[in-house]
């Protein structure tokens, strides 16, 4: 059933992973499968059987051709360095080329104890799994790069968290499982061979177009801006949906620009930049405002590693990188007016497009707006005489909302567009339907009930997310206060 692998990974030296065998688990049942994406990575969907995918998707069986193995990294969390992370609690079975000659990562999360365990139990709860499988494939049908979620697979064990929690095993696919916190692995213990190597891996992988340089110092300041360029969009991109990813450790940072690690993630409802949701960022250091601080943070680290490729002498290898750094700053600037840009409707670029979008987040946040739908309902409000009572009446408070909607007008009178042109524009940068907090939590308590619908149907909304649903349930409208869900854990 499983394409055929190409293990490069695991081709390279021993200790930059550990081969290692998935735990069996008692009773694999696959609740999810995304055929769509096994599809595209050439799965032999014909051959397809339930029973059979859910035992190789549990790390029952060991597909064929797969030599799985937890990869070694370390990290900062929360600021603080800990050389020794690594996959604790995932295997990479191997690589496989899909229909589009990409190289794409297949990997079990929650498949049992490794090497790099500690005292983990090696497994996922399956509310986590879930979670990250609904906020992953919102997210690539958002068009913002991310691993995806390729399927789900129920053990039959618990797993015991704060309580007894159903355990779940989820199959990741990413371009790479290559992480910041991967090289700060080799670069703490002095190991420039194995960064080298990890370098020239992302460079073959995910920036193929560098390999041609031939100054070894060019080459690897070149893999540090064009990481800095991948993660500056990203977060730029996430900003312009709201969503705040929770756990931004360099470990949880990939190279490749995608976003790795949906933990406590959640896209806010009301706006508030200083909005947190991760139970255990009790200093706000991941809050949303903060992303772009933090991206900038990561990369410097991530600079430190490549400081010997860079330069045979230090100090001149950081006079090179540093302005990379500090322009990042800058760059994330500029990515993310052309998100806001977009969100407003503007297809041209003037100065002033970023203040006229700020004034907006201002006005939302006077009004407490919910910011999917302030956006979304700025459609109804591009004709002058519009009244758009749907946009109103999302903002407690009016005032800025008002003073800001004529500015907006003028501006759009700009364009050079018909008014159903913009319309059009702004439908199509302004989803209809993220996967918000509370509707995520009702299909985590449902499925643990052994119902999955709840999440069948949240799933077939998230990702036609420009499309306003037609379904029984509301899922574009913000929780009301008593649905509001303001905490989520990481299922660690
Ligand atoms: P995260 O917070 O998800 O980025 O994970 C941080 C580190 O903890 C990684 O090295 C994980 O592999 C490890 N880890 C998380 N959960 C478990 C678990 N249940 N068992 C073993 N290791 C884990
Ligand atoms: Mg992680
Ligand atoms: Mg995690």
């Amino acid at each position: 059933m499983f394409p055929s692998f190409s293990l490069r990974y695991a081709r390279l030296p021993e200790r930059l992973r550990a081969e290692c065998l998935p735990t069996p688990v008692e009773r694999p049942r696959l609740v999810a499968f995304n055929r769509e994406l096994a599809d595209e990575l050439g799965f032999d969907l014909a051959a397809f059987e339930a029973d059979e995918a859910a035992g190789a998707l549990a790390g029952n069986q060991v597909p064929k051709g797969a030599e799985p193995v937890a990869m070694a990294y370390a990290g900062h969390q929360f600021g603080n360095f800990v050389p020794q992370l690594g996959d604790g609690r995932a295997l990479l079975l191997g690589e496989v080329v899909d229909r589009h000659g990409r190289i794409r990562d297949i990997q079990l999360k929650g498949s049992g104890r490794t090497p790099f365990s500690r005292g983990g139990d090696g497994r996922a709860p399956l509310g986590p799994v879930l979670r990250e499988y609904l906020v992953s494939e919102a997210m690539h049908a958002l068009g913002i790069p991310t691993t995806r979620a390729l399927a789900a697979v129920t053990t039959g064990e618990r797993v015991f968290r704060r309580i007894p929690e159903p355990g779940a095993v989820l199959t990741r696919v990413a371009s790479s499982h290559l992480r910041v916190g991967t090289f700060q692995y080799f670069a703490a213990r002095g190991d420039t061979e194995a960064v080298r190597l990890l370098a020239d891996e992302a460079i073959a992988r995910h920036y193929p177009h560098l390999s041609d340089r031939a100054d070894d110092g060019e080459r690897y300041l070149a893999l540090l801006d064009a990481v800095a360029e991948r993660q500056t969009e990203l977060v730029a991109r996430w900003m312009g949906v709201g969503f705040i990813h929770g756990v931004m450790n360099t470990d949880n940072t990939a190279i490749s620009g995608e976003t790795i690690d949906y933990g406590p993630c959640a896209f806010m409802d009301t706006f508030d930049p200083r909005t947190v949701y991760s139970s255990i960022d009790e200093q706000g250091r991941y809050a949303y405002v903060n992303q772009p601080v933090v991206i900038q943070w990561n990369l410097a680290r991530f600079a430190e590693t490549l400081v010997p490729l860079i330069d045979s002498d230090g100090e001149r290898a950081v006079e090179r990188a540093t302005p990379i750094i500090r322009e990042v700053s800058e760059r994330f600037e500029a990515r993310w007016r052309e998100v806001m840009r977009a969100k407003l409707g503007l297809a041209t670029d003037e100065d002033g497009d970023g203040e006229l979008a700020q004034a907006l987040l201002d006005a939302m946040r006077a009004g407490r707006a919910d910011f999917h739908l302030a956006f979304r309902y700025l459609a109804d409000a591009v004709e002058a005489a519009a009244e758009a009572p749907r946009l109103k009446d999302i903002f407690e408070s009016r005032d800025e909302l008002e003073a800001w909607l004529p500015r907006w007008r003028e501006r759009l009178a700009r364009e050079e567009a018909s008014n159903a042109d913009i319309v059009a524009r702004l439908n199509a940068a302004n989803p209809a339907v993220i996967p918000r907090n509370h509707r995520v939590a009702e299909a985590i308590a449902a499925a643990e009930e052994d119902d999955f619908e709840p999440f069948e149907a949240l799933l077939a909304v998230i990702t036609d997310p420009y499309t306003t649903p037609d379904t029984e349930v509301d899922y574009t409208r913000p929780p009301r206060d008593e649905e509001r869900v303001l905490r989520t854990f990481c299922g660690t």
